[in-house]
């Protein structure tokens, strides 16, 4: 496995396997790599010659008062989940290698990034869509995979791929779980032990709506208080939102019906959290 910390040499090393008609998978992600990460570099090895993971922690999506400088990183064991999962290149730029000084050029979408997160975090996905598209443009893969943990942003990056044309066939890979029902993330880490209890909430109201969708509700807003209700008897837990949208367009539903996903966003302490799941 190599590592490349420049556009240039990531670019030598993708042509080269290109030349020998090799297929490229790419694996976005910010680093701090979990089981969760590791799921999507394993499908992407299944299915693909050779795998890029992209290792960055992308400036533009964080907002000025977020974590960007507190969040957790580390090259080596990063490095060391790649190679296990069979990746054969981790792209590990600068922020100065992935943007100039004066980079003023930015990929933004008009709607499906107004709601859920994109409320408590406006510059989130004009972040995400820029760096993506960067990565896309540099790495050139045939497959892109993403996580349904994100779920807005994987409905993001479809339309951004469609929209944009970009030739490349982008895969949702399902939520990996802790045993006890928390999803993986970079962020469980600044949970303290009452606080890594307390954020089982999420996973919990979650059940509760699928639940009540499998025994035939239809109402969302009954569904969406239930879930509330259910958030609310944690003292640590403090809502952002609770939804029930279209999996592909993000809309509100009034209806369970089509593709309805239940998504919701909770502080835990200081920690701001997300789970989805569809009903
Ligand atoms: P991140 O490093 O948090 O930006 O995530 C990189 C990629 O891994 C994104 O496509 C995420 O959706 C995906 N991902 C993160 N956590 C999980 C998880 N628990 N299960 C599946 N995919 C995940």
């Amino acid at each position: 496995m190599q590592i490349a910390e420049t556009i240039e040499e990531t670019r030598r090393i993708v042509k080269e396997w290109r030349k020998e008609g090799l297929s490229v998978g790419l694996v976005p992600t910010m680093g701090y790599l979990h089981d969760g990460h590791k799921s999507l570099i394993v499908r992407a090895a299944g299915e693909n010659d050779r795998v890029v993971v992209s290792d960055f922690v992308n400036p533009t999506q964080f907002g000025v008062n977020e974590d960007l400088d507190s969040y957790p990183r580390d090259m080596e064991r990063d490095a060391a989940v790649c190679e296990e999962a069979g990746a054969a290149l981790i792209f590990h730029p600068s922020p100065e290698e992935m943007y100039f000084p004066d980079h003023c050029t930015f990929v933004d979408m008009e709607s499906l990034t107004k709601g859920l997160c994109g409320k408590t975090r406006p510059t989130h996905f004009r972040g995400v869509c820029t760096v993506v598209s960067k990565l896309f443009h540099i790495v050139a893969p045939d497959r892109a995979y993403f996580g349904q943990k994100d779920a807005q942003q994987l409905a993001v990056i479809r339309r951004m791929a469609r929209d944009l044309d970009f030739d490349i066939e982008i895969v949702g890979c399902p939520i990996v779980r802790e045993a006890d029902g928390l999803a993986m993330s970079s962020r469980n880490t600044y949970l303290d032990g009452k606080e890594r209890q307390a954020a089982l909430i999420l996973s919990q109201a979650l059940a509760r709506g699928e639940e009540m969708a499998k025994a035939g509700e239809k109402d969302a807003a009954k569904i969406k208080a239930a879930m509330e209700e259910k958030i609310r008897t944690e003292p640590l837990a403090k809502i952002d939102y609770v939804e029930i949208v279209d999996a592909d367009t993000m809309e509100s539903l009034d209806t369970v019906a089509g593709r309805p996903l239940a998504a919701i966003a909770v502080y835990i302490g200081k920690t701001r959290l997300i789970d989805n799941t569809l009903l």
